[in-house]
């Protein structure tokens, strides 16, 4: 691959640490041709990215995470080069958002119950740019000296049977899909290898998608390991669905994985880039730099 291409980031409109425009910057100091900002359920970086993207000659790739509830499970549902303004996907994510106050009230009830006070005050401090997720109330019981690091304050506190943990619903499948694909975008499945499926459910989940409309699947992410890479391929080949790359970067520290550093997709992978304009852009750049 002569250009890098990173399908796959959060700022702090989502739960990333940068703004858009310095993870723009970031993105350029470690050299990515091509940045998806996909923010969790918000587009608003999008606009501001966009123009700091053209000042470093990226090619910016418009994307939103949507949270996602799949049989009782929470999964994640990447769109990319949807269009923002497309008003079923702005409706839908508005209501996710609205959605996303009342759990963490309900995340703050079930800390309070335990103890820890002003949780709900503490969480908001760290998102005033966009969403409130549970990434905030893990830097407030961090920060306020509650838990040692991220890795322990969701392990202890904010997964499913811990204190801080609320149980909500998020969007359906068919709706993500539909609001990603009817505003001209590609929706990808992000990081399969996450949910804990196990394979009779990941094939129910493959071929739902597919009939869906779901027409890609990360194969290379922060969150797999290499034999998931190579696992997640034969998935992707084995349903037709193209492959998709991305750091899942949210900032030093707490980041899966810095940008940049992913190796290219295995080879029998069809990339979800294959015929976008863009990455002929990026690779006309580097035959002429
Ligand atoms: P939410 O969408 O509010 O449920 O927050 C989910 C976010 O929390 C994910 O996108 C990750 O950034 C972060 N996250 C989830 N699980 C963990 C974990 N075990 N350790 C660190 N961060 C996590
Ligand atoms: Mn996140
Ligand atoms: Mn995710
Ligand atoms: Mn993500």
């Amino acid at each position: 691959m002569s250009f890098t291409i990173d399908l796959h980031s959060h700022s702090n409109i989502s739960d990333g640490l940068l703004t858009p425009t310095e993870l723009v910057e970031h993105a350029a100091m470690h050299r990515v041709d091509i940045l998806a900002l996909t923010d969790h359920d918000d587009t608003s970086g999008l606009a501001v990215a966009e123009v700091e993207a053209k000042r470093w000659n990226i090619q910016l790739v418009k994307g939103v995470e949507i949270s996602v509830t799949w049989k009782k499970r929470t999964i994640h549902i990447v769109g990319l080069k949807i269009d923002p303004e497309y008003p079923p996907l702005k409706a839908g994510l508005a209501k996710i958002r609205e959605g996303r106050h009342v759990r963490a009230a309900g995340m703050a009830a079930g800390l309070d119950k335990i103890g820890i006070t002003g949780s709900l005050e503490g969480a908001y401090e760290y998102a005033k740019e966009g969403i409130i997720s549970r990434t905030h109330f893990a830097r407030f019981l961090v920060n306020s000296g509650i838990v040692k690091d991220n890795k322990s304050v969701f392990k202890k506190y904010l997964v499913k049977g811990k204190p801080g943990y609320f149980e909500h619903e998020w969007a359906s499948l068919e709706d993500a899909v539909s609001w990603i694909v009817g505003s001209g975008g590609t929706a990808v499945i992000a990081h399969p290898g996450r949910y804990d499926l196990g394979r009779t459910n990941m094939l129910l989940l493959l071929e739902e998608f597919r009939a869906l409309g779901g027409t890609a699947i990360e194969v290379v992410t922060g969150s797999h390991t290499v034999a998931q890479y190579v696992e997640y391929a034969k998935y992707a080949q084995l349903f037709g669905l193209k492959a998709s790359l991305g750091s899942d970067y949210h900032g030093k520290g707490i980041s899966f994985m810095e940008m940049g550093r992913l190796p290219a997709l295995p080879s029998n992978c069809q990339p979800v880039w294959h015929d976008w304009p863009e990455v002929h852009a990026a690779q006309a750049k580097h035959l002429v730099s």
